[in-house]
């Protein structure tokens, strides 16, 4: 890959369940867009997650609850890409799409938490993905990086500290990036709404009304 030279501006690609979307996902995705030089963030709901039970919601579910939080000026953007295509949703796919859409040069970086990157040896050729982009790892106090194995080893050799080095080439740094610290998950959400327990001040009101019109979440999956 040459350099980035008036290819365009940093594209974030924040990948997810959104099962359903929430605070976590919208406020560590407006922190990143205000902290790092992103020129916009794809959100990209997984259609069939490879590491995880099939999501409770449907496609249309999610997609619809992402497309109420998403847009507008906020620079986060809803992109349906994976859950159009057949079969597991792997990022290596969503990479090689993305690159012979937008060229060889835009900077494009693949964000996602310390817990996913731990395990990031497990994902489908994983090797490749950072020939294609770069990794941004949200980071809270406490996730320690692993510190032997081949994540290491991928941290250690590429690895920088400067935002602006995102822009410099198409892919390639990873970038370990401090987030304000949520502690929930979708998880707990639907737990909470299981329970009969609105899920106050972790979803937007829209969402929790959709929730509550659609009947998600109240029965065991
Ligand atoms: P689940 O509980 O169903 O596994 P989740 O809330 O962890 O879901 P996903 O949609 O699978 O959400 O996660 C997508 C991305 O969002 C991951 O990279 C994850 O690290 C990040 N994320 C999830 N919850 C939070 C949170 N509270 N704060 C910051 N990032 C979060």
């Amino acid at each position: 890959m040459s350099a980035a030279g008036g290819s365009g501006g940093l594209i974030g690609l924040y990948g997810g369940t959104f099962d359903p979307v929430h605070l976590g996902h919208i406020r560590t995705a407006l922190q990143l867009k205000r902290e790092l030089p992103f020129e916009q963030i794809r959100m990209l709901p997984a259609g069939r997650p490879p590491h995880r039970p099939p999501p409770e919601a449907n496609a249309a579910q999610r997609w619809y609850m992402l497309t109420r939080v998403t847009g507008r000026d906020s620079g986060l953007i809803a992109d349906d890409r994976e859950l159009r295509r057949p079969g597991p949703s792997y990022a290596i796919d969503t990479l090689t799409e993305l690159r012979s859409e937008l060229g060889e040069d835009r900077p494009l970086a693949w964000i996602l938490g310390m817990d996913a990157f731990a395990g990031f040896d497990r994902w489908h050729r994983w090797r490749e993905i950072p020939r294609l982009a770069h990794l941004v790892v949200m980071t809270r106090p406490g996730a320690e990086p692993p510190r032997e194995g081949p994540v290491a080893d991928l941290l250690a050799e590429r690895r920088g500290d400067s935002p602006q080095a995102l822009l410099e080439r198409p892919g390639g740094r990873v970038l370990v990036w401090p987030v304000e610290p949520l502690d929930f998950s979708a998880t707990d959400i639907r737990a909470c709404v299981r329970r009969g327990k609105p899920p106050r001040f972790l979803v937007p009101g829209v969402i929790w009304a959709y929730i509550q019109r659609e009947g998600l979440y109240r029965s065991e999956p």
